[in-house]
């Protein structure tokens, strides 16, 4: 037993939720799903400008590294500045010295212009050598031409599709409409109301599945390789995972912490080299999942890269000044706030 496991992945994030925490309440309280995503979500991206974002992002990965998590796979939606903000946030990240795998979510929410203007996005940063996929919202925010371009372009560039799948009722029909786009290489998100098989990777988020109560996945019935995201409520994935079983339990007695161990392993069929980064728990048996499991309040004391530079100390990041980043993304949330 050892308090050293390889980096943590985050297999679905919002880092632009960092800034999100303590907003102001909503003018009317969301009774479902969807007025969750209208009154808060919705209002929240079209306010980002490049400044929130390159800190909501700065803050989150900061966050990510004093959880053990080294490599994030982000969706991203902000309607008001879309082109380049997947640079500023995989820029921000790698400053930090946390890897990423990020994309626009295209939606037809705003016009057929803002699709188009979603679309040119992930094909900018894809083409420039950028690690990342074709991101779409959801099939229930497209329509079925943004659904096949989407899909199009990312086969064309030989990325998978990082989509949110049936998280809620809205979106039941999912499956039927993305049957004949999907594919291996998507990553399919949620899938809390898929009727059907899709190929491709789940990632399930619990504590946001219960956070807006869309009920339980039930990964663990499905076929497809499953990892943990976070659904942006921080990166800590040794909590997202005891959440995980202590979901799995409570709807099945006879299952075990090995299952959710194994959509932790899984997390490195997307990030490999994640793999070589060493993080130093505050508790001695951090590679064991019936430990783990158990024991909440576990820190990342000191994460190190694959070629050995330490990117957190005594749980403070290195590379970054850590008071600098709490008072910038301290600012940008203030500014975020004042326009909600
Ligand atoms: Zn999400």
């Amino acid at each position: 037993m050892s308090a050293i496991t390889p980096g943590m992945v985050c297999g679905h994030h919002h880092l632009y939720s960092a800034l999100a925490r303590g907003m102001p309440p909503p003018p009317r309280q969301p009774t479902r799903f969807r007025e969750i995503l209208e009154q808060i979500w919705w209002r929240l991206d079209v306010a980002l400008d490049a400044e929130m974002i390159r800190w909501s992002a700065t803050l989150g990965a900061v966050e990510a590294l004093q959880c053990g998590t080294t490599a994030i796979v982000d969706h991203h939606e902000s309607p008001s500045c879309i082109e380049g903000s997947l640079s500023i946030i995989a820029d921000a990240c790698a400053t930090v010295g946390v890897r990423t795998n990020v994309a626009y979510g295209v939606t037809d929410r705003h016009g057929p212009d803002g699709a188009r203007r979603g679309l040119a996005e992930n094909e900018r940063f894809l083409r420039a050598g950028g690690r990342g996929m074709v991101g779409v919202h959801a099939a229930f925010t497209c329509g079925d031409d943004t659904l096949a371009d989407a899909a199009g372009l990312a086969a064309q560039l030989g990325v998978g599709v990082h989509i949110h799948v049936a998280e809620g009722p809205d979106d039941a029909d999912a499956g039927m409409r993305l049957q004949t786009l999907a594919r291996d290489d998507w990553h399919l998100v949620h899938c809390v109301y898929l009727d059907r098989e899709l190929p491709g990777t789940i990632a399930h988020n619990p504590r946001s599945n219960m956070n807006n109560a869309v009920g339980y996945a039930r990964p663990a019935a499905r076929p497809n390789p499953i990892v943990l995201g976070t659904d942006g409520i921080g990166a800590d994935m040794l909590e997202e995972a005891r959440l995980a079983y202590a979901r799995m339990r409570e709807d099945d007695v006879l299952t075990s912490p090995d299952i959710v161990w194994q959509w932790l392993e899984n997390g490195y069929r997307l990030f490999p080299e994640a793999r070589t980064d060493r993080v130093t728990w505050s508790y001695p048996h951090a590679d064991s999942a019936w430990h783990v499991a158990f024991t909440p309040g576990m820190r990342a004391l000191q994460v190190e890269s694959g070629d050995g530079e330490v990117l957190l100390r005594d749980g403070r990041p290195t590379r970054v000044d850590l008071d600098e980043v709490l008072a910038k993304s301290a600012e940008q949330a203030r500014r975020l706030f004042a326009m909600l």
